[in-house]
C-alpha cells in the first residue's frame, strides 16, 4: 500500500478514485467483528471509568449515538488516551481467528483496471486496524492508500462528517467530487458522500432489511455488483 499523503505522480494523475469502506464492507457483518468490538468497548468503559457494566453499556450507546464513535465521547468527557483505547479495543480483537484471505474479493479487485481508477481505502478505524484487516483478507497490495480516522487528533474527524471526505480526497490526490466513487455499508456515510457529489453505493448485505428510502442512487447486496454499476472501471475480456 502506498503512503497516505503523497502521490508520486500527483501532478499528472487524473484518474478517478474508488473508495472502499473496510469494516462490514470488505468482510461480511456475519463475521461479528462489530459485536466483539462492542463487548471490548463496554469492558473498556467499565474498567477505565470505574462504572458498573450496565452503566458502561448505556454510556457507550450514548456516545456512539451522539458522536458516531465511542472514543470521541471518551476523549471529550474523560481523560482517556485515544491510542490506549485503540490498543485495548480495535487492536485487541482476535481478528486472525475471524478474517481469512478472500480469493473472490481479490479476484474482483484484480479485475479492476487500475490505469482507469485508483483504489483507496476510507475507514473510521485507526490505521493499525485498517491495515490489519486488509492484510488478513489478502488484498492489502491492491490499494494505493488508506485514509483513516486519526484518534490522536482533537476533534476527531470521521465519516459521515464532510471534513473526513475532504481529507480522503486530499490524501488520494483527487480534486473534483465527480471523480469520487464510494462504497460503504453505513447509511449515513453513503448519504453524506452522495450529498457531496460522490457516486456512492450503499452495501446492504443479503438478509438485512433494505432502508425505506435509499441512501444513494446505488444500493447493492454484494460487492460483485460493482461490475454492473461501474463497468467502465473493469478490464474488458
Ligand atoms: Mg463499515
Amino acid at each position: 500500500m502506498g503512503s497516505e499523503a503523497t502521490q508520486p505522480n500527483g501532478a499528472t494523475d487524473s484518474r478517478p478514485v474508488l473508495f472502499f469502506d473496510i469494516d462490514n464492507c470488505l468482510y461480511p457483518r456475519s463475521a461479528k467483528v462489530h459485536d466483539l468490538m462492542a463487548d471490548l468497548i463496554d469492558r473498556y468503559f467499565a474498567t477505565h471509568l470505574g462504572l458498573p457494566e450496565a452503566e458502561a453499556i448505556v454510556l457507550h450507546k450514548e456516545y456512539y449515538r451522539d458522536y458516531g464513535l465511542a472514543i470521541e465521547g471518551l476523549v471529550r468527557h474523560h481523560q482517556i488516551d485515544p491510542l490506549d483505547y485503540n490498543a485495548k479495543v480495535d487492536d485487541a480483537l482476535p481478528l486472525e481467528d475471524i478474517i481469512k484471505p478472500n480469493a473472490g474479493l481479490r479476484k474482483l479487485l484484480q479485475d479492476i483496471d487500475t490505469s482507469k481508477v485508483k483504489l483507496w481505502l476510507l475507514t473510521n478505524a485507526y490505521v493499525t486496524h485498517g491495515r490489519r484487516v486488509v492484510r488478513l483478507l489478502g488484498i492489502d497490495d491492491l490499494f494505493e492508500g488508506l485514509t483513516y480516522c486519526d484518534y490522536s487528533t482533537f476533534p476527531i474527524i470521521c465519516k459521515p462528517h464532510p471534513d473526513m471526505f475532504a481529507k480522503a480526497m486530499k490524501e488520494a490526490g483527487v480534486e473534483r467530487s465527480e471523480d469520487c466513487y464510494f462504497i460503504d455499508d453505513s447509511y449515513s456515510n453513503v448519504e453524506s458522500a452522495e450529498k457531496l457529489g460522490w457516486a456512492s453505493v450503499h452495501l446492504v448485505e443479503e438478509g438485512l432489511p433494505v432502508p425505506e428510502t435509499q441512501a444513494s442512487k446505488y444500493q447493492v447486496r454484494h460487492l460483485e455488483e460493482l461490475r454492473r454499476i461501474f463497468p467502465q472501471f473493469f478490464k474488458s475480456n
